[in-house]
């Protein structure tokens, strides 16, 4: 029996994982559960599993939730000290990494620095903290999993022994990223410009948050994905493609050296991916449809194109500075996001903003996490007074 801690457990990822854990109970048990403010979900999800611990982000919001749940044995911790006990008690065997942004790194990084499998989900603490990240993630012996669907196809087509080591001696040619290319792929440019936030987090393939609804549909998210397979599979950026696939079959593809590609397919539906990492190297049941390809029928590419997704460029060059440019770039990301989410800011303008919080920012080191925290708030403050001067 595997004792599982769900960090951002009322989210996207987090359901789907609840999902197949209720699917599994002899082999699995719920040991924690985080949210930031859900207090109705947070209250269900308790009197569902009865976990031994249940987090909030705030004392005033776990008070509540205490007091919901007073009848229950589950104890109810506050803030980033009980995010990171509950990822790093030593009851726990795997993590399942699915705050959202920034905020997971520090409870993420728990879970490595305790040695558990962890199941990465939250690409922005691999993105601003990659170097480092990784250098944890072997010093402790964790076992990173990727959760994000196209790291999970690539590591399915990859010897088992890829993560953190490079595939130098693999034959591998190149590892080709798919992206649908997000709701505005067929719209014209100019028009795009306009679009809502609710056009922006109505996806085509995929049912997410709304912050990686809005990245992908500036493809920044896959930006964020070219990024994050460069620190799990120790490669260059020149050694990953990028490739729009609309249908989201094929999840992402490794180009051998012999001429052989080998690539991950299934439906588009994230509970695959959760459940091949929280099972492996044994396949379960995840609840996904078997893939039908005669209803498929159809599997198109198309090249990406920079014109109508400059975050693109944007993640090239802050991979291309190094340092702590990645930690910048997903900072303002953030920001440009929220603010378009708010509607304050044109969807055309979140690839602005961050262009000019990076050109504006000089590289530095991202070698502790002291600067590298700085250089995301120092990137959040300035991202906040350009968006402020386009509101
Ligand atoms: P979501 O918005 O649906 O859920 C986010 C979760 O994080 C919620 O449980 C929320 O309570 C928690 N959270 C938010 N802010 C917090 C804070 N300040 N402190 C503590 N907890 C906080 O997001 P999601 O779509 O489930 O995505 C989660 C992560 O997984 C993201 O990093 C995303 O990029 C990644 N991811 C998601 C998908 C997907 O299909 N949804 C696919 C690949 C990767
Ligand atoms: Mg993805």
């Amino acid at each position: 029996m595997k004792q599982i801690t769900i960090l951002g457990a009322t989210g996207s990822i987090g359901q789907s994982t609840l999902d197949i854990l209720a699917m599994h109970p002899e082999r699995y048990r719920l040991f924690a559960v985080t949210a930031n403010d859900s207090l109705e979900k947070m209250e269900a999800l308790c009197r569902r599993f009865v976990p031994v611990y249940a987090v909030m982000s705030d004392a005033d919001s776990a008070q509540r939730l205490q007091q919901a749940i007073a009848d229950l044995p589950t104890e109810v911790l506050a803030g980033e000290a009980g995010l990171c006990e509950v990822a790093a008690n030593e009851e726990v065997d795997i993590v399942v990494a699915a705050i959202v942004g920034a905020v997971g790194l520090m409870p993420t990084l728990a879970a490595v620095r305790a040695g558990k499998r962890v199941l990465l989900a939250n690409k922005e603490s691999l993105v601003m903290a990659g170097a480092l990240f990784m250098e944890e993630v072997s010093r402790h012996g964790a076992e990173l999993l990727p959760v994000d669907s196209e790291h999970n196809a690539i590591f399915q087509c990859l010897p088992p022994n890829c993560i953190g080591h490079g595939i130098a001696g693999m034959g591998v040619h190149k590892v080709i990223l798919t992206g649908s290319g997000g709701p505005f792929r067929d719209m014209s440019v100019e028009a795009i410009a306009d679009v809502t936030p609710a056009e922006a987090c109505a996806h085509p393939n995929w049912d997410m948050g709304p912050k990686i609804s809005v990245d992908s549909a500036t493809m920044m998210n896959k930006g964020l994905e070219m990024i994050e397979a460069c620190w799990l599979f120790a490669v260059d950026h020149a050694d990953v493609d990028i490739l729009l696939h609309r249908q989201s079959i094929i999840h992402s593809m490794v180009s051998y050296d012999d001429g052989s590609v080998i690539a991950q397919l299934g439906n588009p539906d994230m509970r695959t991916p959760i459940a091949n990492a929280l099972a492996w190297p044994e396949r379960i049941h995840s609840g996904v449809e078997p893939l039908d390809l005669l209803q498929v029928s159809q599997l198109d590419f198309m090249v990406a194109d920079d014109k109508r997704y400059p975050c693109l460029a944007l993640a090239r060059q802050a991979w291309h500075r190094g340092g702590d440019s990645m930690a910048v770039l997903n900072a303002a990301n953030e920001i440009a996001v929220e603010y378009f989410l708010d509607g304050r800011i044109r969807f055309s303008e979140i690839p602005s903003v961050i262009n000019d919080v990076m050109e504006r920012t000089a590289t530095g080191p991202a070698s502790d996490l002291e600067t590298i925290f700085d250089a995301d708030a120092g990137a959040r403050r300035l991202a906040r007074e350009l968006a402020q001067q386009r509101a």
